[in-house]
């Protein structure tokens, strides 16, 4: 079902009234790692919302490497999000990590994401396959592309046909940076798939001051949107503070994206 059949055929996403996935436009994700607190998801969609970016993101449910690190806010962070979400009229992306979180997370999120570490939690991607929601899949920490279409593979074939691609770097040799962009992969799953891929090169790079760059190249090679961390006080962020970028950042970096995504 993911694969393309029809070689001119993509499918939308649908994300909101005025934002889809695989259309012509760039969609540009932005915000915390993680929500923290009600003042920082106001500054972060107030600066954000004349970026624009097309919606936020911002994890309340967290898969963090060590348990005694903070785990996110959950129901209270949930309560956060749906209240920026309507006061800025902006859609909102978050992690579902559990089936029964799907229940609490649904009304608050505009997509669900699984994040990389559940890539291929196939009893998490059937549920997710029966709920009538877009979905944001991850590309797992070492996946092949295989591995990582035929977990997409679950979620439609069980029913769901909103699925976005996410490539979010992949495990190497070298820690100099988080992970490794594979822009190939973006190249190779839109011409294997008809999904739209989107990109996130924070987690690829794991440093600020690579993410413009790189987030340049994912546009100019062809992907359908970005997700991007950034944080009103980045070296304060409570999760992934060395990848934030600043809010001034996010707007000069979605400003210089433009000339980008008209040229591809
Ligand atoms: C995230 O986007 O918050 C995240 C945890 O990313 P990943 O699953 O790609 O590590
Ligand atoms: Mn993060």
């Amino acid at each position: 079902l993911a694969t393309q059949s029809h070689p001119n055929h993509n499918t939308l996403v649908k994300l909101s009234d005025n934002v889809t996935f695989g259309a012509r436009e760039l969609v540009i994700i932005g915000g915390p790692c993680a929500v923290e607190n009600r003042r920082q998801m106001e500054l972060v969609a107030q600066q954000l919302q004349h970026a624009p970016v097309q919606a936020l993101r911002g994890g309340v449910f967290k898969p963090r490497t060590s348990p005694y690190s903070f785990q996110g806010l959950g129901v209270e962070g949930l309560e956060i999000l749906s209240e920026v979400r309507s006061r800025y009229n902006l859609p909102v992306i978050t992690e579902v990590m559990t089936i029964d979180q799907i229940e609490s997370l649904a009304p608050h999120g505009d997509m669900l994401q699984v994040g990389s570490r559940n890539m291929q939690n196939f009893d998490l991607l059937k549920a997710l396959g029966q709920i009538d929601k877009p979905v944001l899949l991850k590309r797992g920490l070492a996946a092949t592309l295989e591995e990582f279409v035929m977990a997409a593979e679950y979620i439609l074939s069980h029913g769901n046909s909103q699925v976005v691609l996410c490539e979010r770097g992949i495990r190497s040799f070298d820690n100099f940076t988080r992970n490794v962009l594979d822009l190939g992969a973006v190249v190779a799953l839109k011409q294997l798939t008809h999904l739209p891929v989107i990109v996130d090169p924070s987690h690829a790079v794991g440093k600020r001051e690579l993410v413009a760059p790189l987030a340049k190249a994912a546009v100019a090679c062809g992907a359908d949107g970005l997700m991007i961390e950034c944080h009103p006080e980045p070296e304060k962020s409570v999760s992934d503070a060395r990848q934030a970028l600043s809010l001034d950042d996010m707007v000069d970096l979605v400003e210089s994206l433009r000339p980008v995504a008209v040229a591809v």
